[in-house]
């Protein structure tokens, strides 16, 4: 039994809906996720070999075409790698899905400046922001600090 698992099952992580059926979402992207500060992910490493797929085959037992790896390279050293881990109902899992295919479908475009100068990171990119927003972070960092000192 899981930590937060109850006899009922186990909680979805997006919307707490109790049962019996979770799926686990497995994100990694070369970047600390944990910044999504509003996202409860789970860390989690697996030690291995990555085998991209090269292709697939048809499995006759279910007629259905499944797919195939590269060969592990037995020279190379297992390696260690990080995920970000989220469990959720299927009806959580289906918005995560439509929500990639979202984001797939909107290309990117390249924004107008405001012609501020003034730059931040936001989640691993650098975007320039207006004097006004640039304020507002200021205020509401000054707010947190506050806060702090109080505690
Ligand atoms: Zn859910």
């Amino acid at each position: 039994m899981k930590s937060q698992e109850t006899e009922y099952g186990e909680p979805c992580d997006r919307c707490g809906e109790v049962d019996e059926d979770r799926r686990t979402l497995w994100h990694a992207c070369f970047y600390a996720m944990h910044e999504l500060k509003e996202v409860p992910f789970k860390q989690v490493k697996i030690t291995g070999h990555l085998q991209e797929q090269n292709g697939t085959k048809m499995l006759e037992s279910i007629q259905h075409e499944i797919p195939t790896y590269e060969d592990v390279d037995e020279n190379e050293e297992p390696r260690g790698h990080t995920f970000y881990t989220l469990r959720v109902c299927k009806r959580c899992r289906s918005q995560w899905m439509r929500a990639i295919d979202d984001w797939f479908r909107d290309k990117p475009v390249d924004p107008e400046s405001c012609g501020s100068g003034i730059f931040i990171r936001d989640k691993g990119s650098i975007i320039e922001i207006t004097r006004e927003r640039w304020d507002e972070i200021q205020a509401m960092n000054e707010s947190l600090k506050g806060k702090e000192n109080e505690d």
